[in-house]
Order: C-alpha cells, then sequence, then structure tokens
C-alpha cells in the first residue's frame, strides 16, 4: 500500500490527502519519503519559529522529558510558572496567563473570559480567522466553515476589516469584546490602515469593552516584535491570544488577560488537562530564549525585506504586504494553487490562502542562503504556474 492509501484508509477526510509525506527536517529544509528536499516558506502555518530540528527545542523538550513530563494543573511545575512570568514581561503589563494547547483553546479561553463581563456581544471582523472549535467557528468569518455547523454561540456582529468607522457603529455599551487580528493572516496577509488598533482601543474603551487580539499567527517574532500589536506605541489590549510560533512546533496555547480581565476568573471557571504541561512550556521557554539570544527579531526585520522583494521582483506579482517574515502577495492571475505546485515540483513548500493570494510565513532561522536559493527559482515557478493555468 502506498502511504496515500494507508493514509485515506486511517486518517479523517478533513484535509483531502496531502500532496507530500515528510519524513525529517533540518532548519528551513524538510525531506520527503522519497528523500526530496524542500526549502520550508510555509513552516507549518507559521509554526515552526526555530526551523526544524534546532538543538535547543531538541535538548530543552528531552531533558524536561526525561525529568517530569506531565502533571496535570492540579500541581504546577518550574517551567509553567516561567513561560507564564517570561510572558507577561514581553506584553509588558500586569497581566496573567491561561495556557491551552492550541489558538482555537486559547481563543475559546478568552471568549469564555469575555463572557463573565456579564455581556456576551462580540464584534470580529470579516475574513477573521479564530479557530474551528465552536467558540472560536463563532468568531471566524468564513461562511463555508460555519454553515455545516450552525447554531454556533451567537450574539457576534461583523464588521469590515480596517474600517475603525465600522467599528464604532458596531460597538455598544453591551458590547462585551472586540476581537481583531492585528494583520490577518488566513484571509491573505491584510494590513490594516495605520490607526485602525488605536481606534479600535479608543472605541472599546468608550463602551467598557474589552479588546481582544488574536496574535495566533503574528505573535512571537513573526512580524519582527514580540507581538506585532507592539509596532503602535502605548497599545494596551485586554487580551492576547497566542499559539503557534510559540512552542516552535510542540502544541501550546496561551491566553494573556491584563490583571482586571485575567480576575474575571476564578477557580472552576476554566480548565484544561494539558495546558501549561512542562514540555509544552519548556519548548516554549527554548523558543523565547533561541529567539532573544540569536537576535532574531532584527533578523525577521531583515529577511523580511529581503523576502518581499524577491516576490515582488515578477511581474507575475501585483501587490506585496506584510511585516517580517509574514507576508502576502497577490498575483496578476488565479494560478496560486498551480504556483504552490509548480513551487513544490521545485523544491519549495508555498502555500495560498485564495485564487491569486500566496502567504510566506518561513522560519524566523530562514537564512540569505535560503532566500538566495528562492530568488533564483522563483521566476520558474511562476513561469511554469502560469502556463500550467492558462487554459
Ligand atoms: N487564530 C489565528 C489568527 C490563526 O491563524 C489560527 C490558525 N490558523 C487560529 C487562531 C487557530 O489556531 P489552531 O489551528 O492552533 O487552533
Amino acid at each position: 500500500m502506498t502511504w496515500q492509501q494507508r493514509y485515506e484508509s486511517s486518517v479523517m477526510n478533513t484535509f483531502g490527502t496531502p500532496a507530500v509525506a515528510l519524513v525529517r527536517g533540518e532548519g528551513a529544509r524538510v525531506w520527503d519519503t522519497d528523500g526530496k528536499a524542500y526549502l520550508d516558506l510555509f513552516g507549518g502555518i507559521a509554526v515552526n519559529a526555530l526551523g526544524h530540528a534546532h538543538p535547543a527545542l531538541v535538548q530543552a523538550v528531552t531533558s524536561q522529558l526525561q525529568t517530569l513530563g506531565h502533571v496535570s494543573n492540579l500541581f504546577t511545575s518550574e517551567p509553567q510558572v516561567a513561560l507564564a512570568e517570561r510572558l507577561v514581561g514581553l506584553f509588558g503589563h500586569d497581566a496573567r496567563v491561561f495556557f491551552s494547547n492550541s489558538g482555537s483553546e486559547a481563543n475559546e479561553a478568552a471568549l469564555k473570559l469575555t463572557r463573565l463581563t456579564g455581556r456576551s456581544h462580540v464584534v470580529a471582523a470579516h475574513g477573521a480567522f479564530h479557530g474551528r472549535t465552536m467558540g472560536s467557528l463563532s468568531l471566524t468569518a468564513k461562511e463555508a466553515y460555519r454553515a455545516p455547523f450552525e447554531p454556533l454561540p451567537g450574539d457576534v456582529s461583523w464588521v469590515p476589516y480596517g474600517d475603525s468607522e465600522a467599528l464604532a457603529a458596531a460597538v455598544t455599551d453591551a458590547t462585551a469584546a472586540v476581537v481583531l487580528e492585528p494583520l490577518q493572516g488566513e484571509a491573505g496577509v491584510l494590513v490594516p490602515p495605520d490607526g485602525y488598533l488605536v481606534d479600535a482601543r479608543r472605541i472599546t474603551r468608550e463602551h467598557g469593552a474589552l479588546l481582544w487580539l488574536d496574535e495566533v499567527q503574528t505573535g512571537i517574532g513573526r512580524t519582527g516584535r514580540w507581538f506585532a500589536h507592539q509596532a503602535v506605541a502605548d497599545l494596551e489590549p485586554d487580551i492576547v491570544t497566542l499559539a503557534k510560533g510559540l512552542g516552535g512546533g510542540v502544541p501550546i496555547g496561551a491566553t494573556i488577560a491584563g490583571r482586571a480581565t485575567a480576575e474575571l476568573f476564578s477557580p472552576g471557571n476554566h480548565g484544561t488537562t494539558f495546558g501549561g504541561n512542562p514540555v509544552a512550556c519548556a519548548a516554549a521557554l527554548a523558543v523565547l530564549d533561541t529567539i532573544e539570544a540569536d537576535g532574531l527579531l532584527d533578523h525577521v526585520v531583515r529577511l523580511g525585506k529581503r523576502l518581499s522583494d524577491v516576490v515582488a521582483s515578477d511581474p507575475a506579482v501585483v501587490a506585496v504586504r506584510g511585516s517580517g517574515l509574514m507576508i502576502g502577495a497577490d498575483l496578476a492571475h488565479e494560478v496560486a494553487p498551480q504556483v504552490v505546485q509548480a513551487g513544490r515540483d521545485a523544491g519549495f513548500l508555498l502555500n495560498a490562502t485564495g485564487p491569486s493570494t500566496l502567504r510566506f510565513v518561513p522560519p524566523l532561522v530562514l537564512t540569505d542562503g535560503d532566500v538566495d536559493q528562492f530568488a533564483a527559482a522563483w521566476p520558474g515557478i511562476l513561469a511554469t504556474a502560469d502556463s500550467a493555468g492558462t487554459p
């Protein structure tokens, strides 16, 4: 039996059968079952912050597992407390952290927290992606994801992303929270106009509503700052949710809330068996330590600029946007899936978020040599895709 046949006869068909089965990785490179190498410009959907098999991550997870692998939340462990302290420090304001295992779960915790304000109305944005569990799905915009599972938890108003006036009109004194991605990831890396988050902060304050920023994709160095919202001076959200890059590939989610908001939870309100697991927390600490020790925030800014320039250098690309190593690109024609396929054939893992939109979210440890390799292949990938996509 081929691995495709084994997959299809054992794994639920929620993703379609993947095109490639991967065996191992190192840095920003992965190898498939045939031994073919790929430069990974997708990073497991913005997860592999330190790339693949990073020694610091391997060491942290290995030694933690050898010492203490799991304890439940009836107990705590040094990595859990140390990680909470670190995240509060990076957040920069008095805050508390709730740990979970994924972005969806980080958002579930945040949504439950907003309910404890005594209000239930939440404002979310068109194009938003906040996860697939029922609560987080209730805040995810895409109709195809939502419709089969309705009724979802209700009382959500939708506003165009980046439109401060629409936001001001939607938020009332009955609004519990406004939830926004600082840059929308799944929508194709959409960057809001300058001042949007400041407006969102002002509008929420005026109505006693919480400002909740979903940094599941944008957080932990992806945009060249610890949190994308830190590009805005003095912005203090009430809730920030994290996952993806935080564990560098080891599943972890975190909900950070300012002290007053965090104190809405009391014992018994919420819980999880695995959240804050010492192995996951040790992994996250290794990610944070490595980002700091290796100066990866500055590196991300520099490499992000280089990669954007390369992506934009071909006339088949009509727009490039983003921040750091979170880059979206619009193509002149609807050939994004063909670009992904031509990329794969040429040894690059790429990602399409729509028929003519690509997203680049590579490991933060991407090197200049990696960018050079991609630059040499990019025009050929686009040319192949263009001819494949023209009937
Ligand atoms: N929020 C955002 C902004 C995301 O990009 C994602 C995942 N793409 C999620 C939440 C959900 O995270 P997870 O898949 O880990 O549940």
